[in-house]
């Protein structure tokens, strides 16, 4: 479980981006933060993996407190927007990538990539390099990148948004498929209501650095908590 209390973040300009939020994710699920443009949804996944430092705070996870620890320490895992492949490597070598960071032996390495590879449906693509692919390929590249260090959680920061509404459909029944498959939490972010309402098992609500409100789907559409809440869901219909 995910356990974040406190959380605040406020930038060197004086910005106050993130403003005390406290929530929880089970393990294992599929957490979707959803909210306006500059709310703080990016600021607050930025804290969670450590590359920012936070003004207030604590995170969890599995009951340990990792608010101190380096990014490496962590066990999460962060995929952008824009993919952030290395270019001049191919599929295959931005997928070990951080395996070899982290010292595992070739045999396990090999072994790791592969399955991943092959999750993702990539195997016929494993020599290519990144600028030889499609969008949709890009995207189950950085995802394969991110889940073969076997993370306790996956953060992803909106992964489908620079792609035309097919595609995204069909990331989101992979997204899904994943998810399932690989047994990790994920909190996904985005301001498509209508993409959360489809993948999520909970929803938090964000707005100007708050959290409105967190619960099930049923809940957030049926039983909004505030105005906002009622507002920004109701966008969808
Ligand atoms: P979007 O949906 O547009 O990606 P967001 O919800 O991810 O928005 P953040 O990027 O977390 O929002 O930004 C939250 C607030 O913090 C915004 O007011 C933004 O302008 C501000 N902000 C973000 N990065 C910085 C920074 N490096 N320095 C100062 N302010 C920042
Ligand atoms: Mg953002």
């Amino acid at each position: 479980m995910l356990e974040v209390s406190g959380l605040t973040k406020i930038y060197p300009d004086g910005t106050l981006a993130v403003d005390d939020i406290d929530f929880t994710v089970e393990a294992g699920d599929f957490c979707v933060i959803i909210g306006p443009s500059g709310c703080g949804k990016s600021t607050t996944l930025h804290s969670l993996v450590g590359n920012l430092d936070v003004t207030a705070g604590a995170v969890s996870l599995d009951g340990v407190e990792i608010t101190d620890q380096p990014t490496h320490n962590r066990d999460i895992g962060l995929v952008f927007q824009d993919f952030q492949l290395f270019p001049h490597l191919s599929v295959s070598e931005n997928v070990e990538y951080g395996l070899s960071q982290l010292g595992i032996d070739d045999r396990e390495k090999r072994r790791r990539t592969e399955r991943l590879l092959k999750m993702m449906q990539l195997e016929g693509l494993a020599d290519r390099e990144p600028e030889e692919l499609s969008a949709g390929q890009k995207q189950r590249v950085a995802l394969a990148r991110s889940l073969v260090l076997e993370p306790k959680l996956l953060l992803l920061d909106e992964p489908l948004g620079d792609m035309d509404y097919k595609l995204q459909k069909r990331m989101e029944r992979e997204l899904l498929r994943v998810h399932r498959e690989f047994d990790t939490t994920f909190v996904y972010v985005t301001h498509d209501q209508t993409q959360a309402m489809r993948l999520a098992d909970q929803i938090i609500v964000m707005n100007d650095g708050q959290v409105e409100q967190s619960g099930s789907v049923a809940e957030i559409y049926n039983s909004p908590n505030t105005a906002f809440v009622s507002a920004f869901v109701g966008d969808s219909n």
